[in-house]
């Protein structure tokens, strides 16, 4: 399936790429909500098959496990559109997948060029049957939804990037320290950045907003202001 099958070309999407701890999430969910979209954080769908091939104790070397697993995500994964809480079949992962473990292995397994193309029809699938969808991740302007109308890419610094991971694994009741933190976002940003397939990078014609000053609630005005100027959504009032 590509990008320009009918049933993708009904569909607004706005791509927020960027690395990790950006803000993409936050801002994406807000956003999709205020939108009455859908949110899709495809970072999970890469975590999801990290886990996966972690607990059958095998790696991407195993190209048969990939095949079957991909195959199993794609019939039995689901995400919450509106809680972001994450499902393989019955069984919630949301909080597992978010682990700094399954971050660093899911860096890992998506450096292959087959997971990459076996998981691009996925991405893809889950933004069907809707009126619109903001989906995050590091190649959503450049690979997966090249045609999409809005793009922005997400930055602000490490030390930002660092102390808003910090905050949301104490909410999980996890204590990593800082410095463990600044080390594996930047090990995962130039793994993300470096790889051969599907690089971490802006694409030509995205828009590059930094968060590090701003409020999420900031970001996704920016982001709505430029939904309206661009016609996908009516103009804003000024209040
Ligand atoms: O966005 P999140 O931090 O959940 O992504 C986890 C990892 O999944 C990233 O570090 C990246 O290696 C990979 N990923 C990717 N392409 C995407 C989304 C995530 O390579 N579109």
């Amino acid at each position: 399936m590509t990008y320009s099958d009918s049933a993708l070309d009904t569909v607004k999407v706005i791509t927020i790429d960027g690395p990790a701890g950006s803000g993409k999430s936050t801002v994406s969910r807000m956003l999709a909500h205020k939108l009455g979209w859908i949110y899709v954080t495809t970072g999970a769908i890469y975590r999801t098959l990290a886990l996966m091939l972690f607990e059958a104790g095998t790696g991407v070397q195993d190209r048969g496990s990939i095949e079957r697993f991909v195959a199993f995500l794609s019939e039995r994964y689901r995400q919450d559109p509106r809680s972001g809480r994450v499902f393989l079949g019955d069984r919630e992962i949301t909080h597992e997948i978010r682990t700094p473990f399954v971050s660093e292995q899911a860096s890992l397994v998506a450096q292959d060029e087959l997971v990459r193309r076996r998981l691009l029809p996925v991405q893809r699938k889950v933004v069907l049957d809707c009126n619109g969808a903001v989906v995050d991740g590091r190649d959503m302007g450049t690979v997966v939804f090249p045609d999409a109308p809005l793009k922005i890419f997400l930055t602000a610094s490490p030390e930002q990037r660092a102390r808003r991971r910090l905050e949301e694994l104490r909410s999980q009741n996890l204590e990593p320290s800082f410095e463990e933190l600044v080390r594996e976002i930047h090990d995962r940003d130039a793994r993300d950045a470096n790889r051969v397939v599907a690089p971490m990078r802006p694409a030509d014609d995205a828009v590059l907003l930094d968060s590090t000053e701003l409020e999420p609630a900031a970001v996704v005005r920016a982001v709505l202001k430029l939904c309206a100027d661009r016609g996908l959504i009516p103009g804003l009032q000024e209040s």
